[in-house]
């Protein structure tokens, strides 16, 4: 990446960030030298993960497809979005309906310096840099009341976010402040990495993230499914990314590519 970031923003170009690193997953350029170093050591260890990254932006256009397409889902609140890249979540929903309000929400302020070059002339869009441990700062923010009409239902995004979450954080009680926040109707979208038993990989890939980036739990496919209380799962479940409701043939379920991310849809009844 060139050295004309902005200053004031916030960054910190020794320590690594969770955006940067998926960032060089996804073979851009908005990183520097401390992600691909994490990057690089993940990659060691799991190979599989830039196809992995690739399987969950697949995934995220499905699913944001299929609700505005057939569940008439008219806003997307993407918590934890990341970097622009492409077919962000606003191109998608605003492709079925242009009316589609997106709000994207992460805590690496270089989201927001991105977002704002992009987005400068789409009134139904915005970013903004805030915390998902503090859910509720988040459901009052001015831009994310500006956009989002809870009274009318939702599609809430944990899309490859909950996982930067020490268990500690309480993952699954912010899911739960935001499943009370939001209508009946709703849905919930989640993916995460997901421990495999037998792919001893999956354990060492999240010593190495938490040694070097400080975040990412694989948890359990249990532990996933609790994210997912008191909603009904649309079919097929909770999934290896690539089986939810693919658009081809699906040729490879089985490798460690396919698996190591499971995700689903959960409607708030
Ligand atoms: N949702 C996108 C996707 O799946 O393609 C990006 C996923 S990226 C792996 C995870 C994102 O979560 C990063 O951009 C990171 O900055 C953001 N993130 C991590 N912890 C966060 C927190 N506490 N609050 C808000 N965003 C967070």
């Amino acid at each position: 990446m060139a050295d004309d970031t902005p200053s004031g923003a916030g960054l910190d170009l020794g320590v690594p960030t969770a955006a940067r690193v998926y960032d060089v997953m996804l073979n851009g350029k908005d990183n520097y030298a401390i992600d691909r170093q994490v990057a690089h050591a993940s990659l060691e260890v799991m190979p599989e993960l830039k196809q992995i990254a690739i399987h969950n932006r697949e995934m995220l256009h499905r699913v944001v497809r299929h609700l505005a397409e057939e569940e008439g889902i008219t806003q997307f609140f993407d918590l934890g979005s990341g970097l622009p890249t492409a077919r962000n979540t606003h191109e998608v929903a605003q492709e079925v309906n242009p009316d589609a309000k997106v709000v994207y929400v992460d805590i690496d302020p270089l989201v927001l310096v991105h977002g704002h070059a992009i987005l400068a002339e789409n009134a139904n869009t915005r970013v903004v840099t805030a915390d998902i441990r503090k859910p509720q700062e988040i459901l009052n923010h001015p831009d994310v009341q500006a956009l989002i009409d809870f009274d009318k239902p939702v599609c809430v995004m944990l899309v490859g976010i909950l996982h930067h979450l020490l268990d500690e954080e309480n993952p699954g009680g912010i899911v739960g402040t935001l499943r009370d926040a939001v209508v009946p109707g709703s849905f919930f979208f989640i993916t995460n990495f997901t421990r495999l038993g037998d792919a001893p990989e999956s354990a060492e890939l999240e010593r190495v993230l938490l040694s070097q980036l400080g975040t990412g739990r694989v948890r359990t496919p249990e532990e996933l499914a609790a994210y997912f209380e008191g909603l009904e799962l649309l079919s097929p479940g909770l999934v290896p990314l690539p089986l939810w409701r693919p658009d081809g043939i699906v040729r490879d379920s089985t490798s460690i590519a396919a698996r190591f991310m499971t995700g689903g849809v959960g409607r708030k009844p």
